[in-house]
């Protein structure tokens, strides 16, 4: 039984890279029947930040990664907050001294400060010391942390992304296991955890590629299997630059408020280092547990690329429900726009297929309630075959037929203008084209003329039309 496990420090907001590994992590478990594990990181007690917790259980919630065990919903192999878990790491970091494969180093601050400054690693000074002297120490209570005993030789691991790695010991620091307030290093409780949990595959981010030799030593130490380990490329912004947490579009958070569906940013950032067999683009976090292939991941770096994810969001909301897409678009639309006898359904309907983010469906009918102040130009299209005077002309005799027309719906409008393009014998478009122009002020509307003149009802639309031919007239 495959187990992966998420384990993010809670920093108080989930960068893009760390949920993309929580995804990967799900799809390695999920696609093979598995079981994904929500661990909390926090021995690092200095970095802890109110309702991180939250945050992190949140955002796997919205994002439909649903795991198995963790802090909230417990689990056989519980707890699943490291702090809370303090009790094992002293075991096993004695157990390890006991067998002579790590060591209590009381150096003071001062000492290391100094080794640190020449850019030394910390030079084994007591991995030597005498038993009587270790014993003396801790009878007068020198403070102490717990450093691993690093063997010659050379440490050789398989990862499946990046292939064998080979590194000699000789690179490698005796790193400190358990710190100086009793809490265990990140190094060690998470070795430690995931033998406890049984994790059997270490999905996690390249940058601790380098640290992995040492985790070995570590499970090889205890006598413990050593998991498959798959480290996962970097994520780079535009510019080729890590991406960084102080850029807005870094964390899920600033994208959910941006207005970016969970779906598509989980579609998005699955692409991000991995690629299906075929070239598709578009998958539901179902259809990726079963595309998903470790096989698939690449080395090379990822870019995240936002319009990209702007282009992907557009596509989500086109292909939505339309009921669904409804409910979320008309409280934007109720907002935004202070006409309130609408349809808002067709409102919706409307701007479906014309927008990127939900919030953007109001922009479209801005015209509704204030006609901008447009250049006359507009009245001139070519493949309409209108300019300023057939508009003029146009409109002019519109005007008091809009005024006679007693009931005012799509229907009656367009029937009315039809009839004036067959006795006129002119071109549709010469007159739906200013019409739609003086009723709107703008080159594109989500509608035509009919629709808008039905919108802005029968006095608004014979107002428009007045004020475009004093316009026209004007410009005479
Ligand atoms: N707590 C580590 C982090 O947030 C987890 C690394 C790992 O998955 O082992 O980066």
């Amino acid at each position: 039984m495959i187990r992966t496990r998420f384990a993010p420090s809670p920093t108080g907001f989930m960068h893009i890279g760390n949920l993309r590994t929580a995804l990967y992590e799900y799809l390695i478990a999920k696609s093979a029947g598995g079981q994904f594990i929500l661990r909390i990181e926090d021995t690092d007690q200095n970095r802890l930040v109110k309702d991180a917790e939250k945050i992190i259980f949140d955002t796997l919630k919205i994002s439909g990664l649903k795991y198995d065990e963790g802090p909230d919903i417990g689990g056989e192999f519980g707890p699943y907050i490291q702090s809370q878990r303090k009790f094992s790491y002293l075991k096993y970091a004695l157990q390890l001294i006991d067998e002579g494969k790590a060591y209590y180093c009381f150096c003071d601050k001062e000492r290391l400060d100094s080794l640190h400054k020449k850019n030394l690693p910390y030079d084994r000074h007591c991995r030597y010391l005498s038993q009587e002297q270790i014993q003396t120490n801790l009878d007068a209570k020198i403070p102490y942390v717990i450093r691993q005993i690093i063997p010659e030789g050379k440490t050789t691991f398989k990862d499946e992304v990046y292939g064998q790695i080979t590194v000699d010991n000789s690179q490698l620091d005796d790193q400190i296991l358990i710190k100086s307030d009793d809490l265990p290093t990140y190094n060690f409780a998470n070795v430690i955890d995931d033998h406890l949990m049984q994790i059997t595959h270490v999905v996690r981010g390249c940058e601790y590629l380098s640290s992995t030799p040492k985790y070995n030593l570590l499970y090889e130490a205890f006598g413990w299997q050593i998991p498959v380990y798959v480290h996962l490329p970097l994520i780079l912004d535009e510019n080729g630059e890590k991406l960084s947490k102080r850029k807005s579009s870094a964390s899920f958070q600033d994208l959910i408020q941006t207005g970016f569906l969970p779906q598509a940013i989980i579609n998005y950032i699955a692409l991000l280092g991995w690629s299906p067999e075929n070239n598709r683009e578009f998958f539901t976090l179902k259809e990726l547990e079963n595309e998903f292939k470790i096989k698939g991941l690449s080395k090379s770096p990822a870019i995240f690329d936002l319009n990209k994810l702007r282009w992907m969001n557009g596509e989500y909301i086109k292909n939505m429900d339309e009921g669904k897409f409804y409910e979320l678009v008309l409280p934007y639309l109720k907002n935004s726009i202070q006409k309130s006898d609408l349809d808002y359904k067709q409102l919706a309907k409307m701007s479906q297929s014309r927008i990127n983010f939900v919030h953007e469906a109001p922009d479209l009918f801005d015209f509704i309630d204030k006609l901008p102040n447009y250049d006359t130009n507009l009245f001139i299209h070519k493949k309409m075959k209108t300019n300023l005077e057939n508009s003029l002309e146009v409109l002019k005799i519109i005007l008091p037929k809009l005024h006679e027309l007693l009931i005012w719906t799509e229907d009656s409008i367009k029937e009315l203008l039809m009839k004036i393009v067959n006795e006129m014998n002119l071109k549709t478009g010469q007159i739906f084209w200013p019409l739609r122009t003086a009723l709107s002020g703008k080159e594109s509307t989500p509608c035509g003329a009919t629709e808008i003149a039905q919108m802005l009802g029968k006095s608004e639309t014979i107002k428009r039309v007045n004020i475009a031919i004093e316009k026209l007239t004007e410009g005479k």
